[in-house]
């Protein structure tokens, strides 16, 4: 459709590229606006497919970003089902999937991630499930409903999320993973091992230290081998095992890419009028250096901000970053990001399951995490790179704002 107006498009139809288009008509943007999404549904959230959804207790309609009405009354061409193939930065033109072109003036590219698959002997049985899309949650939430036993690969968010969510369906739950603990990348090994516990109180098998070696059954999967030669009967398997952001796009383009299309603290890619949001975006933080992470906070206001820099705004993207999950009754949001720390103090007891822990280096916060206790993430993310006095800190009767050393930002 040929239109004197400029056009902005934007690649993949989830929270990040739903949350941009948006803010770029709240912003004034009067252009044509295309966002183009692979899947067949209107953008949609993903948290509640290994919560909620999954387990049958939220509608479909829950999971949407907007209404369907949302996209026709602002004027959004979406278009679902429309998976761009190829890119080409210098004549401004994306190609889809029917060999159509698109030619833009500004884009953003929200492609998100895709978990990484095993390429174990077995791994093409069915039974075998990956958890990405409704479509996936679907067909795990059919599987759960038969009952059984699961085996979840993986120990990370998506596995742990999964096998509450499964026990909590009143499957026998079995999880395969190589570190001792689980979220062991993440929490490390003192807040990893009150999560394993909390899985095992809930009568969750943690195989933990091992791998799998392979899947066996005839047809469909019936039995796990682990490598240190355990045998494992199930009904069917979840693979979490992280996911890989989807920049295929940008490599092809020749955009600078690693782990994620690389943008700075505007979200802008090495080449001019191209930007990145959300989970495949690697941004240039102000704060924190380069950084790259898969949360649904970070896709709500990445890709508000992307859009703004999309119309000239110079400002950086420096919220830091916010991750929650729900497993059984035990509710937590993280703050911050700890990759290198050299203590965890603790404010209030971790036997309690009330708690909250946080990660420091050199007497600075890095992270905090709320688990049960509500209503602090806030003051926790206004001591994010601050110097604390540990006891002050540690002691649930001082408040938390009166455990920095200084002034905290407001
Ligand atoms: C099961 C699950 C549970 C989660 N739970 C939590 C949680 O509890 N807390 C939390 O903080 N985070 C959670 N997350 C992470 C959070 O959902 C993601 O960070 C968020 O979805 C990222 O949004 P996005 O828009 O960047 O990418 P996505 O949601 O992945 O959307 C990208 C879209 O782009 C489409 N696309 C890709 N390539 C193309 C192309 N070439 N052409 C057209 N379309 C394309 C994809 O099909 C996809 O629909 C969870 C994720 C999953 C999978």
């Amino acid at each position: 459709m040929p239109t004197d107006r400029p056009t902005f498009a934007i690649v993949g139809a989830g929270l990040a590229g739903a949350k941009a288009a948006e803010t770029l008509r709240e912003e004034g943007f009067d252009g044509r606006l295309v966002l183009l999404g692979a899947e067949p549904e209107r953008p949609y959230e993903r948290p509640p497919l290994s919560k909620e959804y999954l387990r049958g207790e939220a509608e479909r309609e829950q999971a949407y970003v907007h209404r369907t009405s949302f996209y026709a009354e602002q004027d959004i061409e979406l278009r679902v089902s429309e998976l761009a193939v190829d890119l080409d930065p210098g004549r401004k033109e994306l190609t889809l999937d029917g060999d159509e072109r698109l030619a833009y003036d500004g884009l953003l590219l929200t492609t998100g991630a895709i978990p990484r698959r095993l390429g174990i002997p077995g791994s093409e049985l069915a039974g075998i499930h990956y958890l990405r899309t409704l479509d996936d949650s679907d067909a795990l939430r059919a599987r759960l409903d038969a009952g059984g036993r699961l085996v979840v690969v993986g120990a990370g968010w998506i596995g742990c999320e999964v096998a509450a969510s499964a026990r909590q369906r009143g499957l026998e739950v079995t999880v395969i993973a190589p570190h001792s603990v689980p979220l062991g990348r993440v929490l490390g090994t003192e807040v990893g091992e009150i999560y394993r516990d909390i899985h095992r109180d809930h009568g969750v098998e943690m195989l933990l230290g091992t791998a799998v070696a392979s899947f066996e059954g005839a047809g469909s999967v019936e039995r796990v081998r682990t490598r240190d030669g355990r045998t494992i009967d199930c009904d069917a398997v979840v693979v979490g095992i992280g996911a890989a952001p989807r920049a295929g796009l940008a490599v092809a383009a020749g955009l600078s890419v690693g782990n994620g299309v690389h943008v700075d603290g505007r979200l802008e890619a090495s080449v001019p009028g191209i930007f990145a949001a959300g989970d495949v975006a690697n941004q240039l933080h102000p704060t924190l250096g380069r950084l790259r992470v898969e949360h649904w906070d970070n896709a709500l206001h990445q890709g508000p901000a992307a859009a703004r820099s999309m119309l000239g705004s110079t400002e950086a993207y420096a919220r830091a970053p916010y991750f929650f999950s729900d497993q059984y009754d035990v509710g937590m949001e993280y703050s911050g990001h700890a990759s290198d720390w050299d203590r965890v103090v603790f404010r209030g007891d971790p036997a309690s399951r009330e708690f909250i822990a946080f990660w420091l280096r050199d007497g600075r916060v890095l992270a905090g995490m709320n688990v049960n206790v509500w209503d602090v993430a806030e003051p926790i993310q206004a001591l994010i790179g601050h110097p604390v006095d540990e006891r002050r800190l540690a002691d649930p009767d001082v408040p938390l704002e009166h455990a920095a050393v200084g002034e905290v930002r407001a």
